[in-house]
């Protein structure tokens, strides 16, 4: 997708927006705003985001996606500051930084096919649709997955597909997927998601004890089958929820 999702935004974008995320405002109000998000967006990537992400297209994308859409009105201020913030239900908008480094580590090309394991706020699957046909993501908490449905819909993502469920089965109807992205962090590796990988796909993600240190792995499934594993230093993540539970896994 090139273009920002704003010059694709409708009269019924708007005003699904006006209501999701600035209720009260008029919606002429939210397009005067824009001039100045888009400002701090493009100082954000090129302060926080170009110095560590090589990748132009992935550059492109943290440009055009309005992060402050995705975040809850409280916290809008600070949309552009290159850090998580709370989306509720103990949940978090990843930090910039963090999405744009993700998404590089997947090396995708446009026609790829790729699953979102924690749709949270839907930001990195917007980050994940301007790059690439189709995005399918999958969110453990009903409400979450709603709003950014909605979110994404309204500013015009419709490669994105959002399924309310336990993400360590993946998905295994729309399997195989060229790039797979856990936004919160199992124990292990969920062994479904190594199966839902095309051969010559990419997997990150984070791995470790809930709330403890976590590595950022990647995982490459060779053509032959076989697996190449590599750790990428420490991150912390929200912990990987399981359905029955609620426990991590
Ligand atoms: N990618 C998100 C980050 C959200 S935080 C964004 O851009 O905003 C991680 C999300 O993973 C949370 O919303 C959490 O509810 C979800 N999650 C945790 N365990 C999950 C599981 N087993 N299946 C699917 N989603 C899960």
């Amino acid at each position: 997708m090139t273009g920002l999702p704003h010059d694709r935004l409708g009269l019924t974008g708007l005003l699904v927006l006006g209501a999701l995320v600035a209720t009260g405002a008029a919606w002429p109000a939210e397009a005067r705003e824009d001039a100045d998000d888009r400002r701090q967006r493009h100082r954000l990537v090129r302060r926080h985001v170009a110095p560590e992400v090589a990748d132009t297209g992935v550059l492109r994308a943290m440009r055009s996606v309005p992060r402050h859409y995705f975040v809850p009105r409280g916290h809008r201020s600070r949309a552009y500051e290159n850090r998580p913030l709370p989306i509720g239900h103990g949940q978090t908008i990843s930090q910039p930084l963090i999405v744009a480094r993700m998404t590089e580590l997947l090396k995708l090309d446009p026609e790829d096919a790729v699953l979102e394991i924690g749709t949270g706020s839907g930001y990195q699957a917007a980050v994940l649709a301007e790059i690439v046909d189709r995005v399918y993501t999958v969110e453990i908490i009903p409400e979450l997955a709603r709003r950014a449905d909605a979110v994404l819909d309204a500013l015009g993502y419709g490669n994105v597909v959002t399924r309310v469920g336990d993400g360590y089965y993946g998905w295994d109807e729309r399997a195989p997927f060229d790039g797979i992205l856990v936004t919160a962090a199992p124990s292990h590796i969920p062994p479904s998601l190594i199966e839902q990988l095309k051969p010559g796909g990419r997997l990150v993600i984070p791995v470790g004890p809930p709330y403890g240190i976590q590595r950022l792995m990647l995982v490459v499934k060779r053509t032959d089958g076989s697996l190449r594993q590599r750790s990428l230093g420490r991150v912390r993540f929200v912990p990987f929820r399981r359905g029955d539970t609620d426990a991590a896994s």
